[in-house]
């Protein structure tokens, strides 16, 4: 059977397509620049790629095209093969805490919810309705990044704000990169051979965030109320004492807006060393330039304070610390820095295996030594089969 996942952003569409339950990425591919000049679409087949330069006035348009690219591949006969899309959601509020079939009610929530999520939630609902319109006969999943963060408890998922904050304007912590914490836990759980596994997970990418798994289960995660808040990041500041920020604007004359773009776009490592590609920072961190060793000692001291955080929610009792997504499938630097801090903890890294663990060689695995108290290991994360999953599940369900 097949299965599109798509990943909607407000000028983008990502997709791939799968035999299910097989799990074979058949094609994939991004469209880029919607709605602006330069826009176009790459794909790739196999190891066929194709890439061209088309206007594409908007999401719609973006969908006829891929829909003609399927065609024209032989990887579809109809459009009725495709039995079912998989979008992913951002944000689900409060609501969802697995992925649904929508429904004109689920669409009426998902839009009421736009205030949350005001720059990822409308791109996701005009993927959907683009889709809808060329396939209205095929089932349409929405898979959440909050789903997996709904299982936190009342006491973790509230801030010490006015109680009222929460029931009348749903101010909480939702957490989010659900849907590469949940797929990583899964993987675990084979790897382990254990249904109920306790993992501290360390998504980090551009964006980061550090997951607490207790039974399989979330417990605890640092992004918050928005991706922008926990450990630092590439551009996004991470905790911070919010006073800084009215002090900030009557100094400067900045206004909310002006501090909202910084604090998202021109913090964290970016905000520091001026340069939020972790393969710069390590280049900068090895030649030894002071901005960039500030940076990367503040970067994986907060990501080993979480980890210290978590192994303590956790009773100490940790099956595995895992590494994944760009930067920690990839980046043997950072790894080493933050397993380094761990030694108190009696985590014990071994070096070699680390350098040669990297994803982007095909390499995962373990990275510790045998006699380290906790496992380390590195997972290549995988959002869009997560969404092919439970997509596919869905619909053998309905
Ligand atoms: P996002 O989806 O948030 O953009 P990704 O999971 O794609 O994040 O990860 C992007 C991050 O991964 C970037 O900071 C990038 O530097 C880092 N990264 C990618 N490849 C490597 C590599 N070979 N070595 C070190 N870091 C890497």
């Amino acid at each position: 059977m097949k299965i599109l996942a798509v990943n909607a952003g407000s000028s983008s569409l990502k997709f791939r397509l799968y035999e299910m339950p097989e799990e074979k990425v058949l094609m994939k591919g991004m469209f880029e620049r919607i709605g602006y000049p330069g826009s176009g679409y790459s794909i790739r087949i196999g190891e066929e790629k194709h890439q061209e330069e088309v206007p594409l006035k908007d999401h719609g348009e973006a969908v006829s095209l891929l829909i003609e690219e399927l065609l024209k591949y032989g990887l579809i006969e109809t459009l009725d093969d495709i039995k079912a899309v998989g979008h992913r959601i951002v944000h689900g509020g409060n609501k969802y805490s697995k992925s649904v079939p929508v429904t004109p009610r689920v669409v009426q929530e998902l839009e009421d919810i736009c205030d949350l999520a005001p720059l990822h939630n409308p791109a996701h609902l005009m993927g959907i309705r683009a889709f809808q319109e060329h396939m209205p006969d095929s089932l349409m999943v929405v898979c959440f990044d909050t789903a997996f963060h709904q299982t936190m408890d009342e006491a973790t998922y509230l801030y010490s704000v006015p109680y009222e904050w929460y029931t009348k304007y749903d101010v909480r912590k939702y957490g989010f990169h659900g849907l590469s914490h949940h797929y990583v836990t899964e993987k675990m759980k084979e790897e382990l051979g254990k249904e109920k596994v306790n993992l501290i997970i360390c998504h980090i990418g551009n964006g980061a965030s550090i997951t607490a798994v207790r039974d399989s289960k979330c417990i605890d995660t640092s992004m918050g109320f928005t991706p922008n808040a926990g450990i630092m990041m590439g551009t996004r500041s991470g905790d911070i004492d919010y006073s800084m920020i009215s002090y900030v604007m009557k100094k400067t004359g900045m206004n909310i807006a002006d501090i909202d773009r910084i604090l998202n776009f021109e913090a964290g490592l970016e905000g520091i060393a001026g340069m939020n590609d972790l393969r710069d920072l390590d280049r900068a961190f090895e030649a030894k330039e002071s901005k960039a060793v500030l940076a990367f000692d503040m970067y994986t001291t907060r990501i080993m304070e979480y980890i210290a955080k978590y192994y303590m929610k956790l009773d100490g009792k940790v099956d595995a610390i895992c590494f994944t997504a760009g930067g920690g499938e990839n980046d043997n630097i950072i790894r080493r820095e933050v397993i380094h801090k761990l030694k108190p903890l009696g985590v014990l890294l071994d070096e070699e295996k680390n350098d040669e663990t990297l994803v982007r060689k095909g390499r995962e695995g373990v990275i510790t030594l045998p006699e380290s108290t906790i496992p380390v290991y590195v997972v290549a994360t995988d959002e869009e089969l997560m969404i092919a999953r439970d997509t596919y599940q869905l619909v053998t369900k309905e």
